[in-house]
Protein backbone atom coordinates (compact mmCIF):
# COMPACT_ATOMS: atom_id res chain seq x y z
CA UNK A 1 0.00 0.00 0.00
CA UNK A 2 1.14 3.65 -0.46
CA UNK A 3 1.23 6.09 2.34
CA UNK A 4 -0.97 9.03 1.96
CA UNK A 5 0.45 11.63 0.51
CA UNK A 6 1.35 14.63 3.39
CA UNK A 7 -0.61 17.58 2.93
CA UNK A 8 1.00 19.79 -0.20
CA UNK A 9 2.89 23.33 1.26
CA UNK A 10 1.68 25.76 -0.93
CA UNK A 11 5.23 27.51 -0.78
CA UNK A 12 6.22 24.79 -2.74
CA UNK A 13 3.75 25.62 -5.55
CA UNK A 14 3.92 27.77 -8.62
CA UNK A 15 0.45 29.87 -9.62
CA UNK A 16 0.03 27.72 -12.35
CA UNK A 17 -0.16 24.74 -10.26
CA UNK A 18 -2.28 26.80 -8.19
CA UNK A 19 -4.59 28.00 -10.95
CA UNK A 20 -5.11 24.17 -11.95
CA UNK A 21 -6.45 23.30 -8.49
CA UNK A 22 -8.70 26.36 -8.53
CA UNK A 23 -10.02 25.29 -12.21
CA UNK A 24 -10.70 21.97 -10.58
CA UNK A 25 -12.48 23.50 -7.46
CA UNK A 26 -14.44 24.95 -10.35
CA UNK A 27 -13.54 28.43 -9.16
CA UNK A 28 -12.74 31.58 -11.30
CA UNK A 29 -9.19 32.39 -11.69
CA UNK A 30 -9.01 35.33 -9.60
CA UNK A 31 -9.28 33.44 -6.68
CA UNK A 32 -5.90 31.35 -7.55
CA UNK A 33 -4.10 35.24 -7.68
CA UNK A 34 -6.11 35.79 -4.25
CA UNK A 35 -4.33 33.12 -2.90
CA UNK A 36 -0.68 33.41 -4.54
CA UNK A 37 -0.87 36.85 -2.84
CA UNK A 38 -1.87 35.54 0.42
CA UNK A 39 0.72 32.57 0.44
CA UNK A 40 4.08 34.70 -0.60
CA UNK A 41 3.36 38.52 -0.90
CA UNK A 42 1.22 38.47 2.90
CA UNK A 43 2.99 35.23 3.99
CA UNK A 44 -0.62 33.77 5.55
CA UNK A 45 0.50 31.71 7.91
CA UNK A 46 -2.52 30.36 8.29
CA UNK A 47 -5.95 29.40 6.26
CA UNK A 48 -7.69 32.24 8.60
CA UNK A 49 -6.00 34.83 7.05
CA UNK A 50 -7.02 34.52 3.77
CA UNK A 51 -10.46 36.95 4.46
CA UNK A 52 -11.02 37.70 1.36
CA UNK A 53 -11.54 33.71 0.10
CA UNK A 54 -14.57 32.26 0.66
CA UNK A 55 -14.89 29.97 3.46
CA UNK A 56 -16.60 26.30 1.60
CA UNK A 57 -12.71 27.32 -0.11
CA UNK A 58 -10.61 27.67 2.42
CA UNK A 59 -12.05 24.65 4.17
CA UNK A 60 -11.67 22.85 0.48
CA UNK A 61 -7.84 23.58 0.38
CA UNK A 62 -7.27 23.06 4.05
CA UNK A 63 -8.01 19.26 3.19
CA UNK A 64 -5.09 19.26 0.87
CA UNK A 65 -2.86 21.96 1.45
CA UNK A 66 -0.79 23.72 4.36
CA UNK A 67 0.32 27.32 4.71
CA UNK A 68 3.56 25.36 7.31
CA UNK A 69 4.76 22.17 7.26
CA UNK A 70 7.64 22.28 9.61
CA UNK A 71 8.25 24.41 12.94
CA UNK A 72 11.37 25.93 14.69
CA UNK A 73 12.62 23.40 17.48
CA UNK A 74 15.63 25.53 18.69
CA UNK A 75 17.03 28.75 18.27
CA UNK A 76 20.81 29.11 18.97
CA UNK A 77 22.56 31.96 18.87
CA UNK A 78 21.36 36.01 18.89
CA UNK A 79 20.42 38.58 16.32
CA UNK A 80 23.87 40.60 16.46
CA UNK A 81 25.77 36.79 15.84
CA UNK A 82 25.04 33.84 13.32
CA UNK A 83 22.00 32.45 14.51
CA UNK A 84 21.37 28.90 13.73
CA UNK A 85 17.19 27.64 13.22
CA UNK A 86 17.00 23.45 14.17
CA UNK A 87 13.56 23.00 12.14
CA UNK A 88 11.04 20.65 12.45
CA UNK A 89 9.73 18.79 9.67
CA UNK A 90 6.34 17.35 9.38
CA UNK A 91 7.32 13.84 9.37
CA UNK A 92 9.63 14.63 12.42
CA UNK A 93 13.14 15.03 10.96
CA UNK A 94 15.46 17.73 11.55
CA UNK A 95 17.13 20.40 9.29
CA UNK A 96 19.32 23.13 10.21
CA UNK A 97 19.30 26.53 8.47
CA UNK A 98 21.94 29.23 9.12
CA UNK A 99 21.25 33.27 9.76
CA UNK A 100 24.45 35.05 9.17
CA UNK A 101 23.81 38.91 9.87
CA UNK A 102 26.89 40.27 8.03
CA UNK A 103 29.42 38.68 5.42
CA UNK A 104 31.53 41.08 3.80
CA UNK A 105 33.66 38.67 2.06
CA UNK A 106 31.16 36.35 0.67
CA UNK A 107 29.71 35.77 -2.78
CA UNK A 108 29.98 39.14 -3.52
CA UNK A 109 27.58 40.19 -1.14
CA UNK A 110 27.63 43.41 0.69
CA UNK A 111 28.50 44.18 3.97
CA UNK A 112 24.47 44.70 5.48
CA UNK A 113 23.84 41.56 3.80
CA UNK A 114 22.10 38.69 5.64
CA UNK A 115 22.95 35.50 4.01
CA UNK A 116 20.50 32.65 4.77
CA UNK A 117 22.53 29.03 5.03
CA UNK A 118 20.03 26.96 3.69
CA UNK A 119 19.86 23.00 3.66
CA UNK A 120 18.13 20.66 0.59
CA UNK A 121 18.28 17.71 2.06
CA UNK A 122 17.87 15.38 5.09
CA UNK A 123 21.21 13.99 5.84
CA UNK A 124 23.54 13.81 2.91
CA UNK A 125 24.60 10.42 0.78
CA UNK A 126 27.68 12.10 -0.19
CA UNK A 127 30.13 11.10 3.08
CA UNK A 128 32.60 13.96 2.71
CA UNK A 129 34.95 12.82 5.79
CA UNK A 130 34.79 16.43 7.09
CA UNK A 131 31.38 16.85 7.65
CA UNK A 132 28.85 15.93 10.38
CA UNK A 133 25.90 15.90 7.70
CA UNK A 134 26.45 12.91 6.55
CA UNK A 135 27.54 10.84 9.31
CA UNK A 136 23.96 9.48 9.34
CA UNK A 137 23.89 8.90 6.02
CA UNK A 138 20.85 9.86 3.73
CA UNK A 139 17.01 9.97 4.80
CA UNK A 140 15.04 12.10 1.95
CA UNK A 141 15.11 14.91 -0.51
CA UNK A 142 13.19 18.15 0.83
CA UNK A 143 10.37 19.09 -0.84
CA UNK A 144 10.61 22.65 -2.91
CA UNK A 145 8.18 23.80 -0.25
CA UNK A 146 10.33 22.91 2.68
CA UNK A 147 13.10 24.29 0.69
CA UNK A 148 11.21 27.64 0.25
CA UNK A 149 9.77 27.52 4.20
CA UNK A 150 13.15 27.67 5.40
CA UNK A 151 13.24 31.47 4.36
CA UNK A 152 10.29 32.20 5.11
CA UNK A 153 9.94 30.96 9.15
CA UNK A 154 13.49 32.67 9.50
CA UNK A 155 12.24 35.47 8.20
CA UNK A 156 9.22 35.66 10.21
CA UNK A 157 11.48 34.87 13.77
CA UNK A 158 13.90 37.67 12.91
CA UNK A 159 11.30 40.53 11.30
CA UNK A 160 14.09 41.34 8.58
CA UNK A 161 14.22 40.03 5.05
CA UNK A 162 16.64 37.89 3.75
CA UNK A 163 19.10 39.18 1.12
CA UNK A 164 21.51 36.13 -0.18
CA UNK A 165 21.15 32.65 0.31
CA UNK A 166 23.63 29.99 -0.15
CA UNK A 167 22.80 25.95 -0.52
CA UNK A 168 25.00 25.56 2.01
CA UNK A 169 23.36 23.91 4.51
CA UNK A 170 22.17 20.29 5.01
CA UNK A 171 22.40 18.05 1.81
CA UNK A 172 23.70 18.03 -1.56
CA UNK A 173 21.54 20.70 -3.48
CA UNK A 174 22.30 18.66 -7.04
CA UNK A 175 21.22 15.29 -6.00
CA UNK A 176 18.25 17.30 -5.38
CA UNK A 177 17.76 19.04 -8.46
CA UNK A 178 14.26 19.44 -9.61
CA UNK A 179 13.23 20.07 -5.81
CA UNK A 180 16.12 22.88 -5.60
CA UNK A 181 15.27 24.63 -9.46
CA UNK A 182 11.41 24.74 -8.06
CA UNK A 183 12.60 26.44 -4.99
CA UNK A 184 15.17 29.13 -6.64
CA UNK A 185 12.50 30.00 -8.89
CA UNK A 186 9.97 30.39 -6.16
CA UNK A 187 12.35 32.25 -4.31
CA UNK A 188 13.72 34.33 -7.26
CA UNK A 189 9.92 35.23 -8.48
CA UNK A 190 8.33 38.56 -8.06
CA UNK A 191 5.21 37.00 -7.28
CA UNK A 192 7.00 34.80 -4.76
CA UNK A 193 9.62 35.44 -2.46
CA UNK A 194 11.51 38.51 -4.63
CA UNK A 195 15.34 37.29 -3.69
CA UNK A 196 17.45 38.46 -7.04
CA UNK A 197 19.34 35.23 -8.62
CA UNK A 198 22.51 37.00 -8.30
CA UNK A 199 22.27 36.53 -4.67
CA UNK A 200 21.77 32.87 -4.65
CA UNK A 201 24.39 30.65 -4.46
CA UNK A 202 24.13 26.91 -4.72
CA UNK A 203 26.95 24.86 -3.42
CA UNK A 204 28.00 21.24 -4.38
CA UNK A 205 30.18 18.36 -3.97
CA UNK A 206 30.94 18.56 -7.57
CA UNK A 207 28.27 16.66 -9.23
CA UNK A 208 29.75 17.43 -12.81
CA UNK A 209 26.64 16.16 -15.33
CA UNK A 210 24.17 18.07 -12.83
CA UNK A 211 26.96 21.26 -13.05
CA UNK A 212 26.36 21.10 -16.96
CA UNK A 213 22.70 20.83 -16.59
CA UNK A 214 22.47 23.33 -14.22
CA UNK A 215 24.53 25.86 -16.90
CA UNK A 216 21.62 25.56 -18.81
CA UNK A 217 19.09 26.90 -16.09
CA UNK A 218 17.77 30.26 -17.05
CA UNK A 219 17.93 32.43 -13.70
CA UNK A 220 21.62 33.95 -13.32
CA UNK A 221 22.82 32.16 -9.82
CA UNK A 222 26.21 31.46 -8.67
CA UNK A 223 27.87 28.56 -8.04
CA UNK A 224 30.60 27.62 -5.11
CA UNK A 225 32.83 24.15 -5.53
CA UNK A 226 33.33 22.78 -2.30
CA UNK A 227 37.02 21.63 -3.31
CA UNK A 228 39.10 20.40 -0.64
CA UNK A 229 41.90 19.05 -2.40
CA UNK A 230 43.23 20.19 -5.73
CA UNK A 231 44.93 17.05 -6.67
CA UNK A 232 42.82 13.66 -7.39
CA UNK A 233 45.10 12.07 -4.57
CA UNK A 234 44.40 14.92 -1.84
CA UNK A 235 40.76 15.09 -2.75
CA UNK A 236 39.95 11.26 -3.07
CA UNK A 237 40.82 11.02 0.81
CA UNK A 238 38.61 13.98 1.96
CA UNK A 239 35.57 13.68 -0.42
CA UNK A 240 34.17 9.87 -2.16
CA UNK A 241 32.52 12.13 -4.82
CA UNK A 242 35.77 12.33 -6.57
CA UNK A 243 36.43 8.64 -7.23
CA UNK A 244 33.03 9.13 -9.08
CA UNK A 245 33.73 11.91 -10.76
CA UNK A 246 37.52 13.28 -10.87
CA UNK A 247 38.79 16.51 -10.81
CA UNK A 248 39.28 16.36 -15.17
CA UNK A 249 35.52 15.80 -15.10
CA UNK A 250 34.67 18.01 -12.73
CA UNK A 251 36.38 20.66 -14.47
CA UNK A 252 34.94 19.74 -17.86
CA UNK A 253 31.83 20.48 -15.97
CA UNK A 254 33.25 24.20 -15.00
CA UNK A 255 34.24 24.89 -17.98
CA UNK A 256 30.69 24.31 -19.35
CA UNK A 257 29.63 26.74 -16.45
CA UNK A 258 32.16 29.32 -17.16
CA UNK A 259 30.70 29.02 -20.81
CA UNK A 260 27.21 30.05 -19.92
CA UNK A 261 27.83 32.04 -17.30
CA UNK A 262 29.64 35.66 -16.80
CA UNK A 263 30.04 35.19 -12.39
CA UNK A 264 32.94 34.25 -11.06
CA UNK A 265 32.60 30.93 -9.60
CA UNK A 266 34.04 30.39 -5.96
CA UNK A 267 36.37 27.30 -4.83
CA UNK A 268 35.57 26.27 -1.31
CA UNK A 269 37.98 24.86 0.50
CA UNK A 270 38.89 23.96 3.62
CA UNK A 271 42.20 23.58 5.53
CA UNK A 272 42.95 20.47 7.25
CA UNK A 273 45.86 20.18 9.16
CA UNK A 274 48.63 18.13 7.45
CA UNK A 275 46.22 16.50 5.09
CA UNK A 276 45.30 19.87 2.49
CA UNK A 277 47.47 22.65 4.07
CA UNK A 278 50.64 22.44 2.56
CA UNK A 279 51.95 24.30 0.00
CA UNK A 280 52.54 21.79 -3.22
CA UNK A 281 48.31 22.07 -2.91
CA UNK A 282 48.59 25.65 -2.19
CA UNK A 283 50.20 26.22 -5.59
CA UNK A 284 47.97 23.13 -7.47
CA UNK A 285 45.05 25.26 -5.99
CA UNK A 286 45.82 28.36 -7.63
CA UNK A 287 46.58 26.56 -10.90
CA UNK A 288 43.07 25.05 -10.74
CA UNK A 289 41.06 28.50 -9.56
CA UNK A 290 43.10 30.26 -12.41
CA UNK A 291 42.13 27.36 -15.15
CA UNK A 292 38.51 27.84 -14.04
CA UNK A 293 38.41 31.47 -13.13
CA UNK A 294 37.05 30.97 -9.74
CA UNK A 295 37.55 33.12 -6.48
CA UNK A 296 38.24 30.91 -3.79
CA UNK A 297 37.33 30.87 0.09
CA UNK A 298 39.76 29.00 2.36
CA UNK A 299 37.90 27.91 5.20
CA UNK A 300 39.62 26.60 8.65
CA UNK A 301 38.37 23.60 9.63
CA UNK A 302 35.88 23.06 12.23
CA UNK A 303 36.62 20.17 14.91
CA UNK A 304 33.37 18.16 14.10
CA UNK A 305 33.10 15.27 17.38
CA UNK A 306 34.25 11.77 16.07
CA UNK A 307 36.24 13.14 13.37
CA UNK A 308 39.81 13.10 13.36
CA UNK A 309 41.28 16.19 11.77
CA UNK A 310 41.92 19.40 12.94
CA UNK A 311 42.67 23.16 12.53
CA UNK A 312 46.21 24.28 11.43
CA UNK A 313 47.42 26.95 12.89
CA UNK A 314 47.09 30.36 11.48
CA UNK A 315 50.57 30.96 10.35
CA UNK A 316 49.57 27.69 8.02
CA UNK A 317 46.52 29.02 7.05
CA UNK A 318 48.34 32.88 6.23
CA UNK A 319 51.26 30.92 4.38
CA UNK A 320 48.68 28.95 2.32
CA UNK A 321 46.14 31.96 1.51
CA UNK A 322 49.95 34.10 0.50
CA UNK A 323 50.43 31.80 -1.91
CA UNK A 324 47.06 32.21 -3.73
CA UNK A 325 47.80 35.46 -3.23
CA UNK A 326 50.72 35.97 -5.09
CA UNK A 327 49.57 33.77 -8.10
CA UNK A 328 46.94 36.31 -8.66
CA UNK A 329 43.96 34.20 -7.12
CA UNK A 330 41.14 36.13 -5.53
CA UNK A 331 41.24 34.37 -2.11
CA UNK A 332 39.86 34.95 1.51
CA UNK A 333 40.42 33.36 4.37
CA UNK A 334 37.15 32.94 6.42
CA UNK A 335 37.52 32.80 10.13
CA UNK A 336 34.29 31.28 10.69
CA UNK A 337 31.48 32.99 12.11
CA UNK A 338 29.41 30.88 14.67
CA UNK A 339 32.13 28.75 15.78
CA UNK A 340 30.61 28.53 18.82
CA UNK A 341 27.13 27.19 17.89
CA UNK A 342 27.99 23.98 15.66
CA UNK A 343 27.99 26.20 12.68
CA UNK A 344 29.38 23.50 10.56
CA UNK A 345 26.17 22.20 9.10
CA UNK A 346 24.35 18.98 10.09
CA UNK A 347 26.24 18.88 13.49
CA UNK A 348 22.68 20.50 15.24
CA UNK A 349 20.47 18.51 13.74
CA UNK A 350 22.71 15.05 14.63
CA UNK A 351 22.85 15.37 18.12
CA UNK A 352 18.85 16.38 18.64
CA UNK A 353 18.38 13.07 16.19
CA UNK A 354 20.37 11.19 18.33
CA UNK A 355 19.25 12.68 21.45
CA UNK A 356 15.35 11.70 20.30
CA UNK A 357 16.26 8.16 19.02
CA UNK A 358 15.49 8.85 15.90
CA UNK A 359 18.98 7.74 14.61
CA UNK A 360 21.54 5.92 16.34
CA UNK A 361 25.13 8.36 16.69
CA UNK A 362 27.33 7.15 14.01
CA UNK A 363 30.08 8.32 16.52
CA UNK A 364 30.72 5.07 18.62
CA UNK A 365 32.30 5.84 21.60
CA UNK A 366 30.03 8.67 21.84
CA UNK A 367 26.43 7.88 21.07
CA UNK A 368 24.97 11.00 22.37
CA UNK A 369 27.05 14.53 22.47
CA UNK A 370 28.22 15.90 19.61
CA UNK A 371 30.51 18.93 20.76
CA UNK A 372 29.64 22.70 20.21
CA UNK A 373 32.86 22.74 18.44
CA UNK A 374 31.00 24.10 15.27
N1 LIG B 1 26.85 19.35 -0.50
C1 LIG B 1 27.10 20.73 -0.81
C2 LIG B 1 26.50 21.66 0.19
C3 LIG B 1 26.99 21.43 1.60
S1 LIG B 1 27.89 22.79 2.09
C4 LIG B 1 28.58 20.95 -0.94
O1 LIG B 1 29.33 20.02 -0.73
O2 LIG B 1 29.00 22.02 -1.30
C5 LIG B 1 29.41 22.17 2.42
C6 LIG B 1 30.22 23.30 2.99
O3 LIG B 1 30.01 23.36 4.41
C7 LIG B 1 31.68 23.07 2.82
O4 LIG B 1 32.15 23.47 1.57
C8 LIG B 1 32.19 23.91 3.94
O5 LIG B 1 32.19 25.23 3.49
C9 LIG B 1 31.18 23.77 5.05
N2 LIG B 1 31.57 22.78 6.09
C10 LIG B 1 30.99 21.58 6.36
N3 LIG B 1 31.63 20.95 7.37
C11 LIG B 1 32.63 21.77 7.76
C12 LIG B 1 33.63 21.69 8.76
N4 LIG B 1 33.74 20.64 9.56
N5 LIG B 1 34.48 22.73 8.88
C13 LIG B 1 34.36 23.82 8.07
N6 LIG B 1 33.45 23.94 7.11
C14 LIG B 1 32.59 22.95 6.95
Amino acid sequence: MTPPTPPQPLLGMKPEEIAAVFAELGQPAFRAKQLVEWVFAKRAASFDEMTNLPKATREALATRFVTRSMSIAKVTGSADTTRKFLLKLHDGRYVETVLIPANPALYGGKSDRRTLCVSSQVGCAYDCKFCASGLAGFTRNLTAGEIVEQIVLVEAHAGERVDNLVFMGMGEPLANYSNLTKAIEILNADWGVGIGARHMTVSTSGLAPQIKKLAEFPLQIRLAISLHGATDEVREQIMPVNRKYNLDELFEALDCWNAKRKQFLTFEFILIADLNDGIPQAHALAKRARAANAKVNLIPYNTVEGLPWVRPSEERQDAFLAVLTRAGVTATLRREKGHDISAACGQLRLKQETELGIIESPIPEKRITIGAGG
